[in-house]
């Protein structure tokens, strides 16, 4: 690309292309992302390969492999969202849970994080097994399964009762919401991630479990060695000591409480510089090369006459003028398809008979790729003068192209 082609390109920048990089910026942000937190790094890479490949084909006119490409496209496409339709799940009860929402009755207090932090405490102690779950954004719903249903004020002696190892309800999550207890005794989906569970059992995870599919909290008390640990996004830690416990509860609560959604999406932002680079980059690079590809210019070219189907006894006296002047608009990719050399006004002149005519040049006599549009030629008619030629001398203009009817033809 010239110099000259790039400074035209940047001075004709306008309102809608900066939407449309944004946008794109926006949406391959948006993707690196998600790849990140869902460690498809794997995906990412083929998809990156098959991305070069497929720009290389196309900037080196493989008009089969770029074929071919767009073939597969669709069922890669396929492909992509069976492979990631948690995800993508995932993704859109976020976008959803970005509208408005059910108000949580009353939000979790700081005597109830006290309440909790010293439950948690003291059943660490005495070794008693526990999980609790104190629910984020994300609707939970569908990754839990059985249980009871309850709606009690979050308190010590709620969960001391509930995880008593005596009492039935005890195995299982509980499940919190604002201040209050929802359901116990609830089984939570496992995690398969075995290396963060470093020989821990099913209680630990299940707690990652669920903090890999939503935003919630799952603290896991364990009966066998007495630890705290807390699952966060994919991630499970145990907890050194209480401190660290109710400044991490507390900090979850403010942040699924105080923030609005727009805060929360803006922080959303402020992070990941490396994938915001990237991913500006990158959108400038598309739009460089494709969405350049999709203005709208207009060409001029010089169309020649080509007749056909003069009869047979006549000839060609005088053709005026001998080229049109014709331009085109459309798209600039669709240019790039067009040979020059096949741009000619074609005349049929069937059944003619001696004598001048004006033919009015048009989109019938011109054959065009049906992206382009005639807008005018100059002129617009093309005239014609035939004559009776006796055989053997059927005089045409010098350099004119035209066809006599192939026999057999038209003639039936
Ligand atoms: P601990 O350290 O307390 O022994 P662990 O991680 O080793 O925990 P297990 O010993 O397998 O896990 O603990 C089993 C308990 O975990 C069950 O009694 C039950 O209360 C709980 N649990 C097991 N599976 C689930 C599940 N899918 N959802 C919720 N709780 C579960
Ligand atoms: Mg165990």
């Amino acid at each position: 690309m010239s110099l000259e082609a790039l400074w035209e390109m940047i001075r004709t920048i306008d309102l809608a292309d900066i939407l449309d990089i944004s946008v794109v910026v926006i949406l391959i942000y948006c993707i690196l992302i998600w790849f990140k937190q869902t460690r498809a790094a794997f995906v990412a890479r083929g998809i990156l390969i098959f991305a070069i490949f497929f720009f290389v084909a196309r900037q080196t006119k493989m008009y089969l492999t770029t074929w071919i490409f767009q073939g597969f496209f669709a069922v890669f496409l396929i492909a992509l969202v069976v492979i990631f339709q948690e995800e993508l799940r995932r993704f859109f009860e976020r976008l959803a849970a970005l509208g408005p929402q059910r108000r949580v009755a009353r939000p979790i207090q700081s005597e109830e994080v006290e309440a909790l932090v010293r439950t948690v405490a003291q059943f660490a102690r005495e070794r008693i097994g526990a999980l609790i779950v104190l629910k984020g954004k994300d609707p939970l719903d569908r990754h839990l399964s059985g249980g009871y249903e309850l709606d009690g004020r979050l308190s010590e002696a709620l969960l001391a009762s509930i995880f008593d190892s005596h009492s039935e309800g005890h195995d299982g999550a509980v499940i919190v919401e604002g201040d209050r207890i929802i359901r116990f005794a609830v089984q939570l989906p496992l995690s398969k991630e075995f290396e963060k569970l470093s020989g821990t059992g099913t209680r630990h995870a299940a707690a990652l479990g669920l903090s890999e599919r939503t935003d919630a909290m799952c603290i896991a008390v364990s009966e066998q060695k007495g630890t705290i640990s807390i699952a966060q996004a994919g991630e499970i830690t145990a907890v050194p000591d209480l401190p660290v416990l109710q400044k991490r509860i507390a900090v979850f609560v403010r942040e699924g409480k105080n923030i609005p959604a727009q805060k929360r999406w803006y922080g959303f932002f402020r992070e990941h510089t490396l994938e915001k680079v990237v991913s500006l980059s990158f959108a400038v690079i598309l739009w460089v090369v494709f969405a350049q590809e999709l203005k709208p210019v207009d060409r001029i070219f010089m169309a020649p006459i080509e007749v056909h189907n003069l009869p047979v006894n006549l000839g060609v006296e005088r053709v005026k003028p001998e080229r049109i002047r014709v331009r085109l608009a459309g798209l600039k990719r669709d240019f790039g398809m067009l040979d020059p050399k096949g741009i000619r006004i074609h005349i049929d002149l069937d059944q003619a008979a001696a004598g001048g005519r004006r033919v009015l040049v048009s989109e019938d006599n011109l054959p065009i790729p049906r992206a382009l549009r005639l807008v005018n030629a100059e002129p617009a008619y093309v005239e014609i003068l035939l004559t009776e030629a006796p055989e053997g001398k059927r005089g045409n203009p010098s350099g004119f192209i035209f066809s006599r009817p192939s026999a057999g033809s038209k003639k039936n």
